[in-house]
């Protein structure tokens, strides 16, 4: 049998659109279609590239999550970048969705420049006590664990000095404060970091070598966001269940158009195809650099990146325009209406412009990595940090 044959006949089993999804989690994990390219040692099945895009695409026909090696960035960090120990710690916990993780990447400081975190952390025997402050902490408040960048030596050049660990974000240490975003919600937190600890065995890598490990999660999240692109309420429960599916498809936008007799108006018939056209374009190039092995090319995974920015923000816009004027008015109405869903997607917009990189910052890897075109200046990058002005 085919692999698509064999995952289909399994999600026919075992998925059922309103069953527990905590329940099917656990089933898709202990059959290995939850992560089909890694190793049966680690929950997987070791399938290629090609495999594990039709198994995802038959999770995907039915409605149900999967591709969990390509989308739980936490668990793919800890899987492609941790020790056994720490695959053997996290990642079943992870994958079934006991225990959440969080990015303690930027800080006041340090964004788009992220090179220049200034969090410290100093070696006391077999642990590490951190100090400092993070900031724009997506889902810190109910993390059980942080991915966590911090500057473990200030007498080398910024890229050099810097360490990558998973801290345990429950302990005395550390503070979560959330901070309100313009939609409304508090998905996102300040996070203060006093005589934190965290274990000489939780470093992901050498170290002093954090900058390469950082390198290589943030490609994982740029991938995972030039994908799919979908904010952070249009994943949760609340949105699924109101029926916007708003994953690479048309579907929804049609039915909207419908639904506010918008059909037969050429400029919004003309709209609707731009924006299919943009996504499937995005679609079809992430698939070919896949196809071609090149689907960790960092180049790749901005321009995915920064396209699935701009038809979030057009899709938006034909949402909006579609709506009209009720667009503007963000009422938080239960169940959410075409109004409040066109208010919320306009402002969740940014959270792929911003989150994992600016598109301003994408622009710049691709001038650089595809066009050769002259590397920005950077003053600070070859002085030690402790010499850099502050
Ligand atoms: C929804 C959301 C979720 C987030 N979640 C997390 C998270 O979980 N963990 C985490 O650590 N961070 C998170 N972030 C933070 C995000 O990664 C940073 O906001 C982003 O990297 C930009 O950094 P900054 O805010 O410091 O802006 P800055 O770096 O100060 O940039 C300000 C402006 O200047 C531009 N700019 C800066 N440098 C350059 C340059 N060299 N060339 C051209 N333009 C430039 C930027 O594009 C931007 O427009 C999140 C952000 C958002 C919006």
């Amino acid at each position: 049998m085919s692999v698509r044959a064999d995952v289909r006949a399994w999600l026919a089993e075992n998925w059922q659109p309103d069953g527990e999804l905590s329940r099917f989690r656990e089933a898709a994990l202990d059959s290995g279609w939850l992560v089909p390219t890694w190793s049966e040692k680690w929950f997987g099945k070791g399938l290629s590239t090609a495999d594990a895009e039709a198994v995802g695409e038959e999770f995907e026909r039915v409605g149900a999550p999967g591709r969990a090696d390509r989308n739980d960035l936490h668990a793919r960090v800890i899987y492609e970048l941790g020790s056994d120990e720490l695959r053997a710690t996290y990642l079943r916990d992870l994958l079934a969705g006991n225990v959440t993780g969080c990015l303690l990447y930027s800080e006041p400081g340090a964004g788009s420049d992220l090179a220049s975190v200034r969090t410290s952390a100093v070696r006391e025997g077999d642990e590490w006590r951190v100090n400092g402050q993070k900031v724009w902490t997506s889902g810190a408040k109910q993390a059980g664990y942080g991915l966590l960048v911090a500057r473990t030596d200030s007498s080398v050049p910024k890229h050099q000095g810097i360490t990558y660990f998973v801290i345990p974000m429950k302990q005395p240490g550390i503070e979560v404060r959330p901070i309100t975003q313009i939609t409304g919600d508090a998905h996102f937190n300040e996070v203060f970091l006093t005589d934190a600890w965290v274990d000489d065995a939780h470093r992901l890598g050498e170290v002093n070598a954090g900058w390469r490990m950082l390198m290589m999660a943030l490609g994982y999240e740029r991938s995972v966001m030039g994908v799919r692109g979908v904010g952070s309420r249009a994943s949760n429960g609340k949105y699924r269940a109101s029926g916007v599916t708003f994953v690479g498809t048309a579907d929804d936008l049609i039915g909207l158009a419908r639904r506010h007799g918008k059909l037969d108006d050429a400029a919004t018939v003309a709209a609707l195809a731009d924006v299919y056209a943009a996504r499937t374009a995005v679609r079809l190039n992430t698939a070919r650099y896949a196809e071609e092995g090149r689907a960790a090319d960092p180049a790749a995974l901005s321009m995915g990146k920064l396209a699935m920015s701009q038809v979030l923000h057009s899709t938006s816009r034909v949402r909006r325009d579609i709506v009209g004027a009720a667009a503007l008015l963000d009422e938080r109405t239960e169940p959410p209406g075409d109004a409040e869903v066109a208010n919320f997607f306009t402002l969740d917009a940014y959270f792929t412009s911003i989150g994992g990189g600016t598109d301003q910052i994408q622009r710049n890897i691709i001038s650089e990595r595809i066009l050769g075109l002259p590397k920005e200046e950077d003053r600070s990058k070859n002085v030690p940090f402790s010499e850099v002005r502050k």
